[in-house]
């Protein structure tokens, strides 16, 4: 066979075992999607805040924009003629609102978590990782020299233990994790990994807050903030596209690391930068994200009406935040419910391995604070 027959054949095989995927042909209303012809209520999106959807903050930004301050081009990565004051502003805001020496912005969480740790770690590095981190951190774990050991997820015994067996033989450890868990929206006790950490001298703590930016803490900064250990933590990294309506992403580090990075990360430094435009956006955005704790509060509301309608309905879920799985357990079983509850008018979409275990395919509720009251009534009327 040749090389399009044999993709030809994979592509067949992925079809009969149901795990196809194809790119769906949708429509955005507002906080309706349209997919053929079905007209549901978006409960799979990112836009964490509704922000994306508010058109009077488009509107305001837009007012700000002139012919000659609208560049939607970079034209060059930021190490030769790309670093444009958009940047250096939005690093700026950013570090000031997390309290930290500097900030470094990326074009994506992707670029961010697949070029930080091989920037950081050479073949004296431990890399120990919960299970259930997201792809793009794998995808950094394997482009680095580091050597990696996957803890059983949210277990710091198995972590600290694996820390103490290990810390003497590396030159250094790294920590990898995420704050909100993207399949349980499970959310991690970054207090105790601080701990962990700071038992040792050469063990640093890495935690991706990509589900939790705009959406947890006060001001809207994450978990980091809510736990208050924002300065304790050495890669503390999120992205501007779930609730801040935007896209790139962020560390928020010491100044050594800044500079480390601009030096060693190959990710940041062959790209052409993010248009200006988005960057005075995402600042834009981010400057009224302390304004949105009304939004934050309504969203933690309905996600614990949700979690608490689907346990007295027998399905209990690991969810601590916005994030909600409704457990099905077979991949079937779950493509059935994810369909009926199209058919009823709601846009939410089934997960199955390899994302998550056998025997534990779900439906993903991902809430976000434009849902009303009324229409989580209606979902939970909706599910049996
Ligand atoms: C979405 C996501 C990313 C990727 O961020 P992008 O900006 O979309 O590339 C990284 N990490 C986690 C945990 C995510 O959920």
């Amino acid at each position: 066979m040749n090389i399009l027959e044999t993709m030809h054949e994979e592509l067949e095989t992925l079809k009969r075992k149901g795990n196809f995927r194809s790119l769906p042909p949708l429509v955005h209303d507002g906080r309706e999607v349209i997919l053929n012809e079905r007209r549901m209520l978006n409960l799979s999106s990112n836009d964490y805040l509704g922000l994306a959807n508010e058109p009077s903050l488009r509107e305001a930004f837009i007012r700000t924009l002139t012919p000659r301050n609208f560049f939607p081009s970079a034209s060059s990565s930021r190490l030769l003629t790309g670093n444009f004051t958009a940047c250096e502003e939005l690093e700026g805001r950013l570090a000031e609102m997390f309290g930290t020496e500097s900030a470094l912005i990326f074009n994506s969480g992707y670029h961010a978590n697949t070029g930080i740790l091989p920037a950081v770690s050479d073949a004296q590095t431990l890399i120990l990782a919960d299970k259930l981190v997201h792809a793009s951190l794998i995808d950094g774990i394997r482009l680095s020299a580091a050597k990696c050991i996957r803890y059983r997820h949210n277990d710091l015994a198995q972590a600290a233990r694996l820390v103490e067996q290990h810390h003497d033989a590396y030159r250094q450890i790294i920590l990898v994790t995420e704050s909100i868990f993207s399949m349980d929206g499970d959310v991690n006790d970054l207090r105790a990994l601080v701990r962990l950490k700071q038992s040792y001298p050469n063990v640093l703590l890495y935690v991706d807050e990509a589900h939790a930016f705009g959406v947890r803490g006060a001001n809207g900064l994450g978990c980091a903030e809510e736990q208050g250990c924002i300065g304790q933590i050495d890669f503390l990294v999120g992205t501007f596209g779930k609730a801040a309506a935007s896209a790139g992403a962020y560390i928020v580090c010491r100044k050594v690391v800044r500079e480390y990075l601009i030096n060693k990360m190959r990710t940041l430094i062959f790209t052409t930068a993010l248009p200006p435009v988005n960057i005075a956006w995402t600042s834009w955005v981010l400057g009224r994200l302390p304004e949105f704790s009304d939004r934050r509060e309504h969203l933690s509301r309905i996600s614990s009406t949700l979690k608490q309608a689907l346990a007295a309905k027998g399905y209990d879920s690991p969810s601590e935040s916005h994030i909600i799985p409704l457990i099905a357990g077979a991949s079937e079983a779950a493509v059935l419910k994810a369909d009926e509850l199209q058919r009823k008018g709601f846009y939410v979409l089934p997960v199955r391995p390899p994302t998550v275990p056998e025997g534990t395919s779900r439906l993903r509720f991902s809430l976000t604070a434009d849902l009303t009251e009324h229409d989580i009534e209606r979902l939970i009327e909706a599910i049996d």
